[in-house]
């Protein structure tokens, strides 16, 4: 990262209209004025000063200059290399970027029709492609909020087997969108997209409460004993101080108990702990339990078991493919000591195979999740088995 400052005169030229950009600048002290000429006649468009940006849209759409910049007092500045600009604008949202693209070119040709010249050609501005990853981003974003009021989302699930008893104890509620063009759309592909707005939440609430019609059917068909649902929650449902009175509201409404819905809360999504530890004594307070998901992916660590009371813990996909080398075996009989000593029922999903699922009854884990026990399926299929 450049770091040094460069010092200029009053009346010094730090840059001129045309030249390709070099870099930006971050203006440390003194007054700058941008000008352009028009018809051969020096027009100021401004004065920039101390905490203010130079120079930087040349940078942004790698074009030359559409200003020259001259020092007013005696100035310091501070260069903002193309890297230092271009490797954010790579990280940033691509929304964010398209955001920015489309005001830059604006503002190109706005100068160009207003001061005259030709920096730039109003057909080379309008002919740069957007983005094409924030187009398609954009594109499902919209789709996916009238696949919700068209009712395109469907609610599948999984069972979940008690491995001592062989019992499918439960199921897990995931959730598929049923494109009209694309087919099956995976929840992987679409719900980070709705995390990134707060179009997780009506989606959330949308699984909710299919969850709770779909246990009011098991409940009428009379599958005894009733089995659980497990529903997945993002962080931004989470947020929402009602979310369990709303839940509990959902339940009441069906006559259904509220030990039949286990919440899950990926690590990931653990953003607040006292918010969460608050919630979760309110879930304990009428029976509802709380699954801690995902465990052992990403940067996972123990800190939400340090201070979370949660019931379940769910070991991710990788641990039940792990139990092919005696490495695994041992790490998992390690996490199903460690959920004995917290009283808590682990949970394996991603069991596949029949050695997986005798290797886990051996070390003691309560519940098997995975292709060999059942693959998500609707409502209708539970109904029909
Ligand atoms: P998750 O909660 O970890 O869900 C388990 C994922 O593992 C599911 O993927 C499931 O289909 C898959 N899986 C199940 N058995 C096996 C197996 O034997 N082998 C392998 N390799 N995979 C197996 P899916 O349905 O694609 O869901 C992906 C993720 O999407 C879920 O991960 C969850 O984080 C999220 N998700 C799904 N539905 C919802 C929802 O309603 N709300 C929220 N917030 N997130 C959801
Ligand atoms: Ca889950
Ligand atoms: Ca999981």
């Amino acid at each position: 990262m450049q770091s040094h400052f460069e010092s200029f005169r009053a009346g010094d030229i730090i840059f001129v209209e045309g030249d390709a950009p070099a870099n930006a600048f971050l203006i440390e002290s003194g007054r700058v004025e941008v000008s352009r000429m028009w018809f051969g006649v020096r027009h100021v468009l401004g004065e920039l000063g101390a905490g203010m940006l130079l120079g930087e849209v040349a940078v942004i759409d790698e074009s030359p200059r559409m200003m020259t910049a001259r020092a007013l007092t005696p100035c310091r500045l501070m260069p903002i290399s193309t890297a230092q600009i271009t490797e954010r604008l790579a990280a940033a949202d691509p929304i964010v970027r398209m955001l920015l693209m489309g005001q830059v070119t604006r503002f190109r040709l706005m100068l160009a029709t207003f001061t005259g010249g030709a920096a730039v050609s109003r057909v080379d501005v309008l002919d740069k492609p957007a983005d094409a990853d924030a187009v398609g981003k954009i594109r499902l974003e919209g789709e996916l909020r009238v696949a919700l009021e068209h009712g395109e989302l469907e609610v599948f699930l999984q069972p979940i087997q008690e491995i001592e008893s062989g019992c499918i104890a439960g199921y897990e509620a995931l959730v598929r969108w049923q494109h009209p063009r694309r087919g099956t759309v995976m929840p992987t592909e679409f719900i980070r997209l709705a995390e990134e707005t707060s179009l997780i939440v009506p989606i959330g609430d949308y699984v909710l409460e299919r969850v709770c019609d779909m246990l009011g059917e098991l409940k009428r068909r009379r599958r005894e004993p009733l089995p659980f649902i497990a529903v997945n929650l993002s962080a931004r449902q989470l947020e929402a101080p009602e979310l369990v009175e709303r839940i509990l509201g959902y339940l009441y409404k069906r006559e259904l108990p509220p030990d039949r819905l286990k919440l899950e809360i990926a690590e990931s999504q653990i953003f607040h702990e006292a918010h969460i530890a608050r919630l979760m004594a309110r879930c304990h307070s009428v029976g509802m339990q709380v699954a801690l998901d995902d465990f052992g992916t990403g940067y996972s660590n123990l800190g939400p078991l340090l201070t979370l009371d949660f019931d379940q813990i769910k070991l991710d996909v990788g641990f039940a493919h792990a139990l092919d080398r005696p490495r695994g075996v041992l790490l998992v009989g390690a996490i199903a000591d460690m959920a004995r000593a917290l009283s808590c029922d682990l949970v394996a999903e991603g069991v596949e195979t029949r050695e997986q699922h005798e290797i886990l009854r051996l070390l003691g884990c309560r519940y098997a999740q995975g292709w060999l026990i059942g693959r998500p399926v609707t409502l209708e299929q539970v109904l029909a088995s």
